[in-house]
């Protein structure tokens, strides 16, 4: 697998709290290669820097220093601007509390991501319409979020998370507030998005999850303690092109992949 399937690379990744006395450290010289397919799961006890780690590849917060690049392009060199529309366009996120806006029905919810990418509002309904289908929820684009269950409302959130076809999802602790049945659904649902070529980076207290993920990573005091593949790099899944339901037209994509180059001649068509 070559170099570029590289998409998020940290080097001395250092996040510093305080000064003096006070001084702490949240991440110290944190260096982490993901390739695009991974899915990979952060471990570690409270406090150990896995929420930072996540802030910081989501562009939600800033290293104190050290570099990070994303799809090779230096992140400390984008401007704000820039890297606001980049978060929206290409990393989901998903949290523990499901952050829904409470007096937001769930299909404006769902559609919050489009506003920065110039779809017009009708438009952003019908993408975020759809997503809800993927997850079941069609009959309740209307409802608002205190009217759905735990479970319903991180499907919400994860249809959020993907409305916007990104390539990165984060998620801190998804399933931290659900049972174990309701897990188990929101399991299945961001396997199933791995496995169309996503990467997910996840993290979870639960270890009985790690059955979900291609690599699990340890952290302690900031750094990793340990790091560990259960699927190699050329055995991850790879980007297919429709991930929500589209149109008709749209499904022209999905015979690209696979198609030679198209040959000259006129008439090319067997008869059946
Ligand atoms: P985790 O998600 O693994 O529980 P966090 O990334 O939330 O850990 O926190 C890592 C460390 O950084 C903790 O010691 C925490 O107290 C500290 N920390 C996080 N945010 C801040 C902040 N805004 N100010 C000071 N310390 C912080
Ligand atoms: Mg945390």
């Amino acid at each position: 697998m070559s170099e570029n399937n590289t998409i998020i690379e940290l080097k001395g990744l250092t996040k510093r709290y305080g000064y003096g006395d006070t001084e702490s450290f949240a991440l110290k010289d944190f260096d982490l290669t993901i390739k695009r397919g991974e899915f990979i799961m952060i471990m570690g006890p409270s406090g150990c820097g896995k929420t930072t780690l996540l802030d910081i590849i989501g562009l939600l917060d800033r290293a104190t220093r050290g570099e990070y690049y994303l799809n090779g392009e230096s992140v400390a060199s984008i401007s704000a601007r820039r890297q606001a529309k980049l978060r929206a366009k290409k990393i989901g996120f998903i949290f523990q509390n499901f952050n829904l806006i409470e007096d937001l029905p769930i299909i404006e919810n769902v559609a919050l991501p489009l506003v920065y990418t110039g779809h017009t509002k009708t438009s952003r309904l019908k993408k975020a319409s759809s997503a809800l289908k993927r997850f079941h929820l069609e009959e309740r684009e209307y409802y608002l979020p205190y009217q759905l269950s735990g479970g319903q409302q991180q499907r919400v959130a994860i249809a959020r998370a993907i409305v916007s076809d990104p390539e990165i999802i984060l998620a801190d602790e998804p399933t931290g507030n659900l049972d174990s049945r309701s897990s188990h659904i929101v399991m299945e649902e961001l396997k199933a998005i791995h496995e169309e070529g996503n990467t997910i980076i996840m993290v979870t207290h639960n270890p009985a999850l790690t059955v979900y993920a291609t690599r699990v990573i340890n952290m302690l005091d900031g750094q990793i303690d340990t790091d560990v593949k259960t699927v190699a790099d050329a055995n991850l899944p790879q980007p297919i092109s429709v991930k929500i339901k589209k149109k008709k037209s749209d499904f022209s994509s999905l015979s690209n992949n696979n198609e030679k180059p198209k040959k000259r001649k006129k008439s090319h068509r067997r008869k059946k």
